[in-house]
Formats: structure tokens, sequence, C-alpha cells
């Protein structure tokens, strides 16, 4: 089978792409003929991932998302670097979880700033470029607990339904000048985040997904890489699932 190249000549941003699900991302944008940009606070790490990526199309950004003026300043590289940004997702997350009573402040604003504000911090600064050329597309990584909610996961649960709310208006805000905003919400991957969950936990939630696995950073890789690209060009303000089934009403 031939590989297609539908996001030849692209410039995609992908936070937290250094490992993980943004690696697969990563590795997915790239595959579909995108330059990507890598960013996350550890350098190394993301300068490791855009070498594997291959070729010269691609480069790492350290940032911390959680820092507005950081984002702003990485951004500009990006567009002096490698060229005006097409592709935005944002990847990069946190937990740090407790119970309501046990999370600390510091618990609580970690989470939202890295997750949700990191987000807008993104968004903010592409989206000047991006309506001047009248294109592009973000992409947020959330996750099915902004959809349900999780015990011991207040911050987590709410910075996720935050972004859902962000996507929409987002949406909402930018669709007549062609620009379009969606989220995958994924269900539970296999990645560092979820590396320390007890074997007889990851037993009991295989029991509660109708795939009967858990997923893996290339399940939802391939569903950014459509939402990304112009098969959905039609698609804006969509919030799509990658758990399988594990939330289907
Ligand atoms: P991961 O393996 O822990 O990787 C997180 C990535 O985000 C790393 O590249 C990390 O790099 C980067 N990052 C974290 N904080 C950052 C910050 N302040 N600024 C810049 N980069 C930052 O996580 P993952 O499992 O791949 O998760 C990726 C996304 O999917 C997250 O948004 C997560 O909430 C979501 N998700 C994951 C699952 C799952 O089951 N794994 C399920 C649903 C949703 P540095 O540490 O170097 O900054």
């Amino acid at each position: 089978m031939t590989e297609t190249s539908e996001l030849a000549g692209a410039v995609a941003i992908v936070t937290g792409g250094s490992r993980g699900i943004g690696l697969g991302i990563a590795q997915e944008l790239a595959r579909a003929g995108a330059g990507i940009a890598v960013v996350a606070r550890d350098g190394e790490r993301a300068a490791a991932a855009a070498a594997e990526l291959g070729g010269d199309g691609h480069a790492a950004y350290p940032c911390d998302i959680a820092d507005a003026r950081a984002c702003t300043k990485t951004v500009r590289a990006v567009e002096s670097g490698q060229g005006p940004v097409a592709i935005l997702v944002n990847n990069a997350g946190i937990t740090r979880d407790n119970i309501v009573l046990r999370l600390k402040d510091d618990d609580w604003s970690r989470v939202i700033d890295t997750n949700l504000g990191g987000a807008f911090n993104m968004i903010r600064a592409v989206t000047r470029g991006m309506m001047k050329r009248r294109a592009g597309s973000i992409v947020n990584v959330t996750s099915v607990i902004g959809l349900m909610g999780n015990a011991g996961q207040a911050n987590y649960a709410a910075s996720k339904a935050g972004l859902h709310g962000l996507t929409k208006s987002v949406a909402r805000e930018l669709a007549s000048r062609n620009i379009r905003c969606n989220a995958v919400a994924p269900g539970f991957i296999r990645t560092d985040m979820t590396a320390g969950l007890p074997e007889s936990q990851v037993e009991e939630l295989k029991g509660r997904i109708p795939a009967g696995r858990l997923g893996e950073p290339g399940d939802v890789a391939g569903v950014v890489r459509f939402l990304a690209g112009p098969g959905a060009g039609y698609i804006t303000g969509q919030i799509i699932a990658v758990d399988g089934g594990m939330t289907m009403q």
C-alpha cells in the first residue's frame, strides 16, 4: 500500500510530542508529510523525538505551555524557522490525582494551567497567523474523563471538560475564517501516564472497554491525522472519543 502525503509542506506544532500519545501523533503527521515542531519542557527529549522523525523538516522547542509568553515566543520561533503554522495539536497534559479533600492548591492550579491554560496560550499564539492566511486546523487532545468525570481526578476532569468548551467556542469563533477546531478524547492509552496503574486495575478497566484492550498511541494518532487534514474539511467543534467503545451511549 502506498502512503499518502496529504499534509505535504504543512507545519504542525505538537505539544507534548516528545513521548507517549504526542510522539505517536508527531510520527503520524510526519508520515503524512508535515514538518513537525515538537514542544515539551525537556528540550533534550524533544530534540531526540524530532531527530527520530527523520529528515530535516522537524525541530524541537523547549517550552512550558503554562507560560503564555513562552508560548508566544515558541510560535514565533517555529514560524521563522519552519514556516507558517497550519496545524496545532494541543496534546501536552499532566495529572496530579487526589480526592477533593486532599487536593492542594498547587495540584489544582498546575493541572488547570497546563492542560487548559496551555492549550489556550498556544491557540491564542497561532490564531493571528491562521486568520491572516484563512487556513488552519487545531486539534485538542482531551480525555473521556472530561466527559464522564472520575473520582480522584477533579482537577484533571475539570481541565479536560474546560477544553471541550474551549474547542467549541474556538470552532464557532473561527469557522468563518476557515480555521477548524476539534477534540479527540482518548480512553485509556498505554503511555507513561498510565504505566503506574496496577495490573488488577488494568484488568478491571478492560472489562469496561467493549474492545477488550487498552489503546495504543497510534489509535489516537490516526484520528488526529484525519482531523488535521483535508478529509475533515467540513468538521469543526466535534469531540471524538477514541476509547474502544467505553463511553458509547
Ligand atoms: P505522557 O506520556 O505523560 O506525556 C506527556 C507529554 O506532555 C510529554 O511530552 C511532556 O513532556 C509534555 N508536557 C507535560 N507538561 C508540559 C508542559 N507544561 N509544557 C510542555 N509540555 C508538557 O502523557 P500521554 O499519556 O501521552 O498523554 C498525552 C495527552 O493525552 C495528555 O493531554 C493526556 O491528558 C491525554 N490523555 C491520555 C490518556 C492516557 O491513557 N494515556 C487518556 C486520555 C487522555 P515534558 O515532561 O518534557 O514537558
